[in-house]
């Protein structure tokens, strides 16, 4: 039976927003068909025009207001919804705290799980600003060779200089290198034709450090004029510490290719998360907003309740960044994660660090639980920080089987951890403290939690 679909392609409708999805696109009802609304926000009255039309949904755009949400900001410089830089932009700070707890809270209630409680999403005081690493696009438009970010799902250019929630010093950097590659009639290289010269610009800045890295990303072995490039960014950004050249001749959306060439200064710059320091090369996985992470993860320790006894399990480890933080606090801990690169990071960095009890390993958490269940590792506490997948059951069954007294999961994604915390409760472990959200990336709509789960069934 064909679905009688109430709405045409480029109608227009009076409509009311009843909700914001997790992706931040207001919901409106028009008998009771839904229609994905970009740019509206729930309470508000517009007139909606219907731009596409599937079988149980369709999107429209907003054409006007007749009534506007208290928790709007007027966003003065539409790019940055444009480009999906700051996709709730348009929201209140405080309303996009509520937002995510709310996010994790219905789903909560969706599987009968009300009675665990959310607390307030902890957010950052200056919202903004926070990014310690940039990825820009080069490209040419009308002509002139451009630095900004792309539309939302297109590869149009739209040039920006201030991407407002990047330190500001790699703001005026990436300025400074376009104007550099301008001067010197360094050509941009072109996706269809695969000529030209310069892909993008990368600069990551360390939040205690302020040591600056620049990676320029060519398609050729040779960058043209590079010692006035180099001499240039020198001169202009008095922090840098390193320059490199990464050579990606493929044709493919990959950003970075695998060949580093150090023209300038060191190879890799140091920063400090949670006391521990950490060296970033560029192509190493590092968190992208240091303070927030920093709250994270010591919230996630806080509740691991460790007195220099326990043996921990930290899964999907990345670069160590947690195992390091709670070795000072533990006996033992052992990391698992499936990059190799990240690896390697993390044994540099607990060396450097002077860290012996922990211990890493290369693959899939998974597998790695199943291996360390057979071997009799008995586990006081496991921490998780899986994708946005969430966990393999043979994981959480594994984890069941070396009973840890506790389960640290750390979320970057609701619906998943939603899934999990039934699943542990299949294993005997249930939610035992408030989940707390932590803002790590204002203006999106990524919701990140840490959960506390205790075994509470012999
Ligand atoms: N805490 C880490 C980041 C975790 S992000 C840090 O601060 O560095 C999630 C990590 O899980 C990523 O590093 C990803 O490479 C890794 N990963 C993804 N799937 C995995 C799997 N099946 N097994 C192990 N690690 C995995």
């Amino acid at each position: 039976m064909k679905l009688n679909i109430p709405v045409h392609k480029n109608e227009e409708y009076p409509a009311k927003v009843v909700d914001l999805t997790y992706k931040g696109n207001g919901v409106v009802k028009i008998d009771d068909f839904p229609v994905f609304v970009p740019n509206a926000l729930p309470g508000e009255e517009i007139t909606v025009r219907i731009t596409k039309v599937a079988s149980h949904f369709a999107w429209g755009r907003v054409m006007a207001w007749q009534k506007k949400s208290p928790d709007r900001v007027d966003v003065k410089d539409k790019k940055y919804i444009q480009t999906g830089i700051a996709p709730l932009g348009h929201l209140k700070y405080e309303a996009q705290l509520k937002f995510k707890q709310h996010q994790i809270a219905e789903l909560l209630a969706k599987a009968h799980l009300d009675e665990i409680e959310v607390l307030p999403t902890m957010g950052m005081d200056k919202p903004y600003h926070y990014r310690n690493k940039a990825q820009v696009p080069v490209k040419a438009v009308r002509g002139q060779l451009e630095t900004g970010f792309y539309k939302r799902g297109s590869h149009t250019l739209v040039p920006i200089e201030d991407f407002y929630i990047q330190d500001p010093v790699i703001d005026k950097t990436i300025v400074v290198v376009r104007d550099l590659l301008r001067k010197y009639h360094v050509t941009p290289y072109d996706e269809r034709t695969g000529k030209g010269v310069i892909r993008t610009v990368m600069v990551r800045r360390g939040y205690y450090s302020h040591e600056v890295m620049v990676v320029l990303v060519t398609n050729t072995k040779r960058l043209p004029m590079e010692k006035q490039i180099v001499d240039g960014i020198v001169t202009g950004v008095p922090e840098v510490k390193s320059i490199v050249q990464n050579i990606n001749d493929k044709k493919t959306n990959r950003l970075l290719g695998d060949k580093n060439k150090t023209l300038w200064g060191t190879d890799e710059i140091h920063d400090q998360l949670l006391g521990i320091d950490f060296a970033i090369s560029p192509l190493s996985f590092y968190q992208i907003n240091p303070q927030q992470t920093e709250r994270l993860y010591q919230t996630a320790i806080d509740n691991a309740g460790l007195d220099g006894s326990q043996t921990v399990i930290d899964a999907y480890c990345g670069i160590g960044t947690i195992s390091l933080a709670v070795a000072k606090h533990a006996k033992q801990v052992y990391g698992v994660e499936i990059v190799p690169a990240a690896i390697d990071d993390a044994k540099h960095n607990a060396r450097r660090n002077g860290i012996k009890n922990a211990k890493f390993v290369v693959g899939k958490a998974e597998e790695q639980f199943a291996k360390w269940q057979e071997d009799g590792l008995k586990p006081d506490v496991v921490i998780v920080d899986p994708p946005r997948k969430g966990l393999a059951e043979s994981l959480i069954e594994a984890t069941g089987k070396m009973a840890p007294q506790k389960v640290i999961y750390v979320s970057c994604n609701p619906a998943t951890l939603v899934r999990d915390i039934q699943r542990f409760a299949e294993q005997g472990y249930h939610v035992t403290k408030p989940i707390q959200p932590v803002d790590q990336f204002p203006q999106t709509t990524h919701v990140e939690s840490v959960t506390v789960l205790e075994r509470t069934e012999e």
